[in-house]
């Protein structure tokens, strides 16, 4: 995320004028995007590979209601009414994602999902999940037992949940922003500074814009971009692998398993998609490289020989992909303002510390409102709940709220809590 001097000279650059530059083009930016050009904005879109080349384009596709691992845990994380509230919003973009797919007509299944237990402990927590959810009025169904009979314990069918294709999504979110969203790809933002008259002026490789306000949609990448994400938001990768297709329908559910760790689907050509496994190589599944590695892999093929071994049997595995993550340090996306521009880019100075709490290194802030707002932090989520975030951000971003709710980043302060993963 460096740019030498030989590599960007003075005046090599083009430049453009608009109202906001949106950087990041996965879900959230182009979501972001979207949303400004219906506004009115006149948006450029700064993407430094190709839409969807982050986590957007390397994830399951599954929209799941939810914001942890099963309400349970919710509800002892967050509180009664916090994980209410926090289920209502994932629903809530649920809906919003839904409407899009419907409109742009982009791949979907209406599934629904399954949460499934893989011991008596999550079974028991699962069912108590399931009377919490309903109670608070979440329609849900329980089953006592494995509903595909391959070795689960109970399981929670969620009837909304749906299965995606979130690169077409994006591209069409782009799309019918058009002509208002102008986007720049591959152009890689390396500064964000203030130019002369005050306006924001952001420098990629390529391209120099100058606007009013800058949204950053950059998720796991915002620590390079500012320092002031290093003690919030950690890289973390992901991992899938992918079958050939198979002659039948193997499963007619999306599902999410141990605790949430672990994720499947059958795809409509009938290829089956496994990805999970980083519980077990946490240390080794950080940073931003999107390789697939040795150890994580053997790992989703013993889980796939345990659950699925006719699947195993009958159709080899044909792709392995790793995608990068942005997990915030409490769990909760996060949304706000800049508290300064924060120019080129410097090194990360803080580090993320995983656990414990501890001082954070005082942040400079600027005299006057920096403009630069931000939507990161997703956690794994970033289709459950990206939209919504984002819509926190805007909300701010065209001042027609001083807070981001439930995800403001200032809910921090100046301690950050341990991480809870
Ligand atoms: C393997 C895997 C499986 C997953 N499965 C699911 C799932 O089924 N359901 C779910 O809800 N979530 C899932 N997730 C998480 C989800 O993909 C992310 O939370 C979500 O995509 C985040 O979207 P985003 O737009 O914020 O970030 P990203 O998609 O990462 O987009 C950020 C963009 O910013 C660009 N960028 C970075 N730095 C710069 C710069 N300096 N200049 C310009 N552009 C820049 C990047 O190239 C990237 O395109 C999964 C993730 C992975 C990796």
């Amino acid at each position: 995320m460096s740019v030498s001097v030989w590599q960007q000279r003075p005046g090599k650059a083009d430049h453009f004028r608009c109202d906001v530059a949106v950087i990041g083009a996965g879900i959230v930016g182009a979501y972001t995007a979207f949303s400004l050009a219906a506004e009115g904005k006149q948006v450029a879109l700064v993407e430094s590979r190709f839409p969807a080349a982050g986590a957007t384009g390397r994830n399951a596709g599954m929209s799941l209601m939810g914001a942890a691992d099963n309400y349970a845990t919710g509800v002892a994380r967050f509180g009664r009414q916090g994980a209410r509230h926090l289920w209502e919003l994932t629903r809530e973009n649920q809906a919003k994602t839904r409407s899009f797919v419907e409109k742009f007509q982009t791949p979907s299944v209406k599934s629904g999902s399954y949460i499934l237990a893989i011991d008596e402990a999550e079974s028991a927590l699962l069912a108590e999940a399931y009377a919490l959810m309903r109670q608070d009025g979440f329609a849900v169904e329980f089953s006592k037992a494995d509903p595909f009979g391959r070795g689960f314990g109970s399981a929670i069918m969620q009837p909304d949940d749906f299965g995606l294709d979130p690169v077409a999504l994006v591209q069409a979110l782009i799309e019918a922003a058009q002509p208002q969203v102008k986007l720049f790809a591959p152009a890689e933002v390396f500064a964000i500074g203030r130019g002369n008259g005050g306006r924001l002026v952001v420098e990629a490789r390529g391209i120099t814009v100058e606007c009013d306000r800058v949204a950053l949609c950059t998720n796991a990448y915002s620590p390079l971009i500012s320092p002031y994400f290093a003690d919030k938001v950690a890289p973390k990768r992901a991992q899938i692998l992918l079958t050939a297709p198979l002659g039948r329908r193997v499963i007619d559910r999306l599902a999410y398993m141990n605790y949430g760790y672990e994720y499947f689907r059958q795809l409509e050509d009938g290829s089956f998609l496994l990805g999970g496994g980083r519980s077990y190589h946490r240390e080794l599944e950080v940073g931003y490289d999107e390789m697939a590695t040795g150890w994580l892999q053997a790992t989703l093929e013993e889980i796939l020989h345990k659950y699925f071994p006719d699947i195993a049997r009958e159709a080899p595995i044909v792709r392995r992909w790793g995608g990068t993550m942005g997990f915030s340090v409490d769990g909760l996306p996060l949304a706000g303002q800049l508290p300064y521009v924060p120019g080129a880019f410097a090194p990360v100075e803080k580090p993320f510390v995983p656990a414990g709490e501890y001082e954070t290194v005082p942040t400079p802030v600027d005299a006057e409102p920096s403009g630069i707002y931000f939507a990161v932090g997703f956690t794994g989520h970033g289709l459950g709940w990206g939209m919504v975030t984002a819509d926190a951000m805007l909300g701010m971003l065209l001042g027609r709220a001083s807070e981001a709710g439930l995800f403001d980043v200032r809910r921090l302060g100046n301690k950050t809590p341990g991480l809870p993963y």
